[in-house]
């Protein structure tokens, strides 16, 4: 499959080259490729061997990704890719996170968009592994998604520089952004990626006007003290406290032992994250008590049922043309968009 030009890259010294697609900045001297494995130099020439090879394609809930606010109840046709700019030690999918060599295909955009359409799909998510490493093809298969009326899904830890955060999020129609610790330390030092790199990325995507959707990994001895998810919420809530924000239980995976994480200190601390946001959810507990649905912000009625990944949308209503549903009991608006 041809190569495009890539972008984020410019010439070194000695053949080196410099990638500024993310945070890291890596120098990459010939015969070498990036932090992230898949942007390579040849003989001091950019290359991106990855370009299209997809090691995963899925159909997914939209409510797996996670997303509870874009298109409750359907389905996305879901591409994973391969490498990542972090490596953080509880990850779960490693296998095509932290190495380069997971079986795949290759895949040329023609055939994603076909795939899409053949399956009835309205939207295609980028997700799994870390799609923004693979920027060119994002940019590729978005815009023509766009072209065929299909909508872009991006699920990604939010670690990019500015020029490529802005050229993908453009496309982007609906994200769900890791926002992993509110500590520097813990990003450089434990996730290796750059925590400021993320904040400016979930503003970039409020900015834009994007469905945008926020996860956090609730790790136990990581980030689960009060003040650490106090200061993400207080963070959240200061671009709008209509961003959902998810706090999902972190299992045992990859290289990390601690324990599960408790679900009551999980139901608490989105207790507590309450009073700040209007949408906490939680994942990967077996009782919610509540959690998972969404409410109307006016009158309380329930507007979508959730139970684990199945959705029962049952209280809101679309005007014609609108972007936006409303409340099906009282008619105000609601956050949830089509
Ligand atoms: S995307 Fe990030 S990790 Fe990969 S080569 Fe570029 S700067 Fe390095
Ligand atoms: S950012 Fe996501 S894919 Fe990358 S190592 Fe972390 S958990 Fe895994």
């Amino acid at each position: 499959m041809a190569e495009p030009q890539p972008r984020y890259v410019t010439p070194a010294p000695n053949r080196g080259l410099r990638c500024s697609l993310c945070p890291h900045g890596c120098r990459i001297t010939p015969g070498r490729a990036g932090l992230c494995r898949v942007r390579r130099n040849q003989d001091g020439e950019a290359r991106l061997p990855y370009y299209g090879y997809i090691t995963a394609l899925a159909e997914d809930p939209l409510e797996k990704k996670p997303l509870y606010h874009f298109r409750p109840g359907e389905g996305v046709l879901s591409l994973g890719f391969t490498g990542c700019n972090l490596r953080c030690p509880f990850c779960q999918n490693w296998r095509i996170s932290q190495s380069a060599g997971a079986p795949g295909r290759y895949m040329p955009v023609e055939a994603v968009i076909a795939a899409a359409k053949a399956g009835g799909f309205r939207q295609i998510a980028y997700t799994y592994s870390e799609p923004l490493v693979h920027g060119e093809f994002l940019l590729d298969c978005m815009a023509a998604a766009h072209e065929s009326g299909i909508a872009n899904v991006l699920v990604s830890n939010g670690c990019a520089g500015p020029d490529a955060a802005r050229d993908i999020l453009s496309l982007t129609d609906a994200a769900n952004i890791d926002l992993k610790a509110f500590s520097p330390e813990t990003y450089a030092r434990v996730l290796g990626g750059d925590l400021n790199a993320v904040l400016d990325c979930i503003r970039a995507a409020r900015a834009l006007g994007i469905l945008l959707e926020v996860t956090t990994l609730i790790v136990p001895g990581l980030n689960d003290g009060e003040a650490e998810t106090a200061a993400c919420a207080d963070f959240l809530a200061g671009l709008s406290p209509e961003i959902p924000w998810h706090l999902s239980a972190y299992h045992p995976d990859y290289c990390h032992n601690a324990p599960p994480t408790d679900p009551q200190a999980l139901l608490k601390a989105a207790q507590s994250a309450r009073r700040r946001l209007r949408y906490v959810y939680t994942g990967n507990i077996p009782c919610s008590r509540g959690f998972e649905d969404t409410p109307c912000a006016f009158c309380g009625a329930l507007l979508v049922r959730r139970r684990g990944f199945r959705a029962a949308v049952q209280g809101i209503r679309r005007e014609a043309g609108a972007k936006n549903y409303v409340c099906a009991a009282c008619g105000r608006p609601t956050p949830i968009r089509s």
